[in-house]
């Protein structure tokens, strides 16, 4: 059978070990020898038994597990050719020329890379007799299929990546139990989420709790964003409101680019209309826990669909990335969404907000 291995890289998120899960019985299915790669791309330049040939068990009762079963890291050496060479030869000698990357957008340009240079690694390991003539010639082709999983639903190209939806249930349940608080006291409350440049867990969490204002990247502020804040605060008070929820996208800045922070808004409430203001930045809880019915899903499908393009593919065959469009399991070529995701980062830091959203998307 052929050699096909999984692992996860960058941040981790919920639905992950779904996504591991359905690799795995889905390439013993098809009749694969299938690998765990541990602690992403370092287990890959270690070798040793950071690579391990997975059974049908090994994947048994890790669907409603959050995070990721067989380790996430950020690798420095993978990022030296000599650390991809190193890579390089711990697969062919275990004869893996299929990989599903599960990671984000810095995960998914350093398996194409490793694509691109796959040859010349080979030559290289062959002329200091790393490997033999017969694994240069045998494991010539190397394919990829990534897989996006993070809580920010920042990759274009995909409409969910993998573990937004649980983030979201964290972030809603956080919200509701501050909202029996807040309501006792009568208090404000501002709550800081993750997304890095993304407002979408922001934007949606405030859609599903009724927050009274949310702070996204994608729409700073305009200069006269304190006086509107207040008049709304307290219309909503006046109105017999005994609380306000106030969301803010870690990422969140006014049209000059600068940071609107939980605190900076703290300020503003608590200087202008002397509420009882209190701040929770939620942090890494929205990254655990278990994963969604939905990310448990997604993560099936789309792990499913990426051993099948392996499985499909020629020595012509592009890297892809499997993506979820209109609830479909689509394949994409990975490079135009890595380059697309990129651009979409560039323009925000232009401050060219309508061109991030015009480039990213459905998603
Ligand atoms: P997230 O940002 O959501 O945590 P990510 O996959 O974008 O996920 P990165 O830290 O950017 O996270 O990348 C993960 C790992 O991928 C890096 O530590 C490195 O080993 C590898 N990698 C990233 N970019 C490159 C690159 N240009 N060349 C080689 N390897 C890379």
């Amino acid at each position: 059978g052929k050699g096909l291995a999984v692992f996860t890289s960058g941040g981790d998120s919920q639905g992950m070990n779904a996504a591991v899960r359905s690799v795995v019985r889905m390439g013993i299915y098809l009749g694969c020898k299938v690998y765990f790669i541990r602690e992403g791309y370092q287990g890959m330049v270690d070798g040793g038994d950071n690579i391990e040939e997975a059974n049908w068990s090994s994947v048994s009762s890790i669907i409603h597990k959050g995070g990721t079963i067989i380790g996430s890291a950020r690798c420095m050496d993978f990022v030296q050719k000599e650390g991809r060479l190193k890579a390089a030869c711990n697969l062919v000698t275990r004869g893996i020329t299929n990989l599903v990357v599960i990671g984000g957008d810095g995960s998914l340009t350093g398996a194409n890379l490793f694509r691109q240079e796959w040859s010349d690694l080979l030559d290289e390991l062959l002329a200091n007799n790393r490997i033999t003539k017969d694994q240069r010639e045998k494991y010539k082709y190397l394919h990829i299929a990534g897989l996006v999983g993070s809580i920010d639903n920042d990759f274009c190209g995909t409409d969910m990546t993998i573990g937004t939806d649980s983030a979201l249930h964290r972030i809603i349940e956080a919200i509701d139990a501050i909202v029996s608080t807040a309501y006792s006291h009568q208090r404000t409350f501002i709550m800081e989420v993750m997304g890095r440049h993304c407002g979408y867990l922001a934007l949606v969490a405030a859609l599903s709790s009724e927050a009274d204002q949310v702070f996204i990247p994608e729409d700073p502020v305009p200069y006269n964003w304190v006086e509107k804040l207040c008049k709304r605060l307290q219309q909503e008070r006046k109105s017999g409101q005994r609380l306000n929820i106030i969301i803010v996208a870690e990422g969140a800045i006014d049209r000059e680019g600068k940071p609107i922070t939980a605190e900076l808004v703290k300020k503003v409430v608590v200087d202008n209309l002397q509420q009882d203001t209190r701040i929770t930045v939620l942090g890494h809880v929205q990254r655990g826990g278990s994963p969604s019915a939905f990310d448990r899903i997604l993560g099936c499908r789309m792990g499913a669909e990426a051993v099948m393009a392996l499985m499909e593919a020629t020595p012509a065959t592009e890297p892809c990335v499997v993506s979820l469009d209109g609830n479909q399991a689509v394949r994409l070529p990975l490079m135009e969404c890595v380059r697309r995701t990129k651009a979409v980062s560039q323009a925000m830091t232009d401050k060219n907000w309508e061109l991030a959203v015009q480039l990213r998307g459905r998603s």
